[in-house]
């Protein structure tokens, strides 16, 4: 079957009987017994609820591995596989990472007893995994510089012997499913911000975890249950219902994307532009060898602060705001919002910078987002 009609698809798990072609949002917290003892399958909704698991029988299907579970939001399900990592466990992460997701490991994990390496490429990951590595996190293309780390190469790694194995966590935030299914490449958990793409609209927050290994899913859902930040029903709905279009969304964020990429590319203002998609990416190959796609992300640097400002200030149908992956297309100042809480000497190192612009290409028509940043550019005086 095609990933487009997964999308539609992926759970023909029926919960009721009326026919409905889409699934209910069983707004209830708690499911009463048939007898002492029996189970109708659902018990209490913080450990399953039908919508939720629709969402998450869906996902696995299109991302492939033994289990998915759906958090409120995506900090909520990194912070649940981090339960899996006890003091003194190391992890070596790629370098140049979501902000919130460095806040987590700096402010939460370390206090907890456990400790990081960074790495910027393969041959970094390579040199720091030592005897207490337990696994290895990345993001890939990576967030906001985009950055792309060969996958299976990744996982070769990780696996330190025929038998031992650490876990590899790809964040698969940006491409998605469609583009890319880190768990056919070697990956053993597969994390998503279904805020992003997956939920596609801007209106709801949602994480998941798709999990290789049916017993390390296990653990995950004993976790998850105990620490109780599981996705509620409507929300469960709100992300089933984006991901019915996400194959479509995803080929028009693109197509767009590269449009306007290549559009930015001609503008004097605009010093560099960080596309996947471009030729001359430097990680162009290794994108065409593991994924089918490119997204719908860019991240450009203009001449000078004063430009990028206005920018910001100037754009009218592109809204300055947090998030990405959604039918609005956003941009964000890293310096100031996603990557505010790094450390000045850390972003500076990963190029985020007061020039450094990251623009999340929505689903309006590619020419009215090109006049957009044209007349904000154009205003810069
Ligand atoms: C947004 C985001 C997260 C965090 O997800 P939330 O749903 O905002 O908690 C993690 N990783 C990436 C790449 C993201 O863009």
């Amino acid at each position: 079957m095609d990933i487009s009609t997964i999308c539609i698809h992926g759970c023909e798990k029926k919960y009721d009987a009326t026919g409905a072609v889409s699934v209910p949002i069983f707004a209830s917290s708690t499911f009463a017994h048939p007898g002492v003892g029996q189970s109708t399958g659902f018990d209490y909704s913080r450990s399953q609820n039908p919508t939720k698991e629709h969402l998450e029988h869906t996902v696995t299907a299109l991302e492939g591995g033994a289990e998915t579970i759906a958090f409120s939001t995506g900090m909520a399900a990194i912070s649940v596989f981090m339960e899996l990592f006890s003091p003194g466990d190391h992890i070596v992460a790629s370098y140049d990472l979501y902000g919130g997701t460095f806040r987590l490991f700096s402010h939460i994990s370390e206090k907890n007893g456990i400790t990081f390496s960074y790495a910027a490429n393969l041959q970094e990951i390579s040199e720091k995994i030592t005897s207490a590595t337990k696994a290895v996190f990345i993001e890939t293309p990576t967030n906001p510089m985009m950055n792309v780390l060969d996958i299976a190469a990744v996982a070769q790694l990780t696996q330190l012997t025929q038998s031992k194995k650490i876990l590899l966590i790809v964040d698969n935030t940006f491409l998605t499913p469609i583009f890319q299914r880190p768990l056919s490449l070697g990956a053993d958990i597969v994390l998503h911000s279904g805020t992003k793409y997956l939920g596609g609209h801007n209106d709801a927050l949602a994480g998941l975890l798709t999990v290789k290994e049916k017993d390390l899913a296990e653990r995950l859902r004993f976790i998850s249950n105990t620490t109780g930040g599981c996705l509620s029903p409507f929300d469960s709905f709100l992300i089933i219902r984006g991901i019915k279009t996400l194959a479509v969304r995803m080929e028009r964020h693109q197509e767009t994307a590269l449009a306007v990429a290549r559009w930015l590319l001609t503008q004097n203002k605009i010093k560099k532009v960080y596309y996947i998609g471009l030729q001359d990416h430097p990680d162009y190959a290794v994108s065409c060898s593991q994924a089918s796609g490119f997204g719908g992300m860019i991240s450009f640097t203009v001449n000078d602060e004063l430009t990028a400002v206005s920018i910001l200030e100037n754009v009218k149908l592109i809204k300055y705001a947090e998030s990405l992956g959604g039918t609005e297309s956003l941009i964000t100042y890293p310096l100031l919002q996603t990557h505010a809480d790094l450390p000045q000497e850390e972003r500076e190192a990963r190029g985020i910078n007061a020039c450094l612009l990251r623009l999340s290409v929505g689903l309006e028509a590619a020419d009215d987002i090109i006049q957009d940043l044209k007349q904000a550019i154009g205003s810069v005086k």
